[in-house]
């Protein structure tokens, strides 16, 4: 069957929510086309922003790093990894293979790791936490400084935003389960117009929001990338609400093909009336040990807490 776009190339990609089969050039140009647009729609970077790159080794980070390279000029990019500490996840040759795939898209990479930040890997951290009877999962410990690191580095390194990798699956999951949990008002913060709460949060953009995961892997696929397969050993402990959503998600989306684009589109239109409602939201407060912002009416933020609940000193304050 022909291309339905360049109507010459053989198809080799169905693509369900438009109905259209695909080439793989013109497959791979729509997906470059659909970033470009976003980050056009929504003001994403603007002539004066300097990009931090947040990637790992799996195929999300390698197509960000791939579009975005192309996107942008280089000297207004520059990557972030974060090594946790897991063993048999955090894999040499994989994180050579990264190193590889920036240094051909000319974009600089730096390398950092939990360990670095707080005197401990994750696995060591959730190996104290599990000594000292603490029930806070692997996962909960990993976002929370990963996110930490991620916003320290891009302040220090002087970007004014940073992109992450989440995908379309990504970011509809996350929606359901924000208004499963009883907390819609944590839909603005997905929105791609989110306020800033504090002036210490660098500005994060989602550049590949509106791409299905199967795109993404199909995407790298088509490219040949050879990019991190690995399972992380505490998958298990990730939440398993999420799961259940997912696999919803996906009947819904193989009954009519498209449903997880509407669904965010929908979200994002609602978010767009609470952020309008919350503009006059006051600055966040800031920990009163390391000085970052943390939630109205709390005096320590998350991860002061975590790290001395494991009996680490929160003695990072590095800006
Ligand atoms: Fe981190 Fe959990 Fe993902 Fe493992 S599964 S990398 S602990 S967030
Ligand atoms: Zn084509
Ligand atoms: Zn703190």
């Amino acid at each position: 069957m022909k291309c339905s776009v360049c109507e010459s190339r053989e198809a080799v990609v169905s693509q369900p929510h438009t109905g259209r089969v695909l080439c793989d050039r013109c497959f791979v140009s729509d997906i470059k086309e659909r970033v470009r647009k976003t980050i056009e729609k929504y003001n994403m970077v603007s002539e004066s922003d300097r990009v931090m790159l947040a990637v790992s080794g799996g195929k999300d980070s390698f197509v960000l790093l791939d579009v975005l390279s192309e996107l942008l000029p280089a000297e207004k990019t520059f990557a972030l990894s974060i090594i946790e500490g897991i063993p048999g996840y955090n894999r040499l040759d994989d994180i050579e293979r990264l190193k590889k795939h920036a240094r051909e898209r000319g974009v600089d990479l730096i390398i950092t790791s939990i360990k670095e930040f707080t005197g401990m890997s994750l696995a060591e951290i959730v190996k104290a936490a599990r000594e000292k009877g603490l029930d806070v999962s692997a996962c909960t410990f990993c976002g929370g400084l990963r996110r930490r690191i991620m916003n320290t580095y891009a302040r220090m390194l002087g970007a004014t935003k940073t992109a992450t990798a989440h995908n379309l699956d990504d970011e509809v999951q996350t929606a359901i389960l924000n208004v499963l949990r009883g907390d819609p008002s944590r839909l603005l913060r997905q929105h791609p117009r989110a306020p800033r709460l504090s002036e210490k949060f660098v500005q994060r953009i989602k550049p590949l929001r509106y791409v299905y995961e199967w795109e993404i892997t199909m995407y790298s696929y088509l490219k040949g990338f050879r990019f991190q397969e690995t399972e992380c050993m505490f998958i298990v402990e990730s939440p398993t609400l999420r799961a259940r959503v997912r696999r919803w998600l996906y009947m819904l989306e193989r009954e009519s093909p498209g449903t997880m684009l509407r669904v965010l589109k929908a979200v994002d239109e609602l978010a767009e009336h609470l952020i309008k409602a919350h503009e006059r939201l006051p600055q966040l407060p800031q920990c009163s040990i390391c000085g970052e912002p943390t939630s109205y009416r709390r005096r320590y933020c998350k991860v002061c807490e975590l790290l001395m609940a494991v009996g680490l000193k929160p003695a990072y304050k590095l800006q």
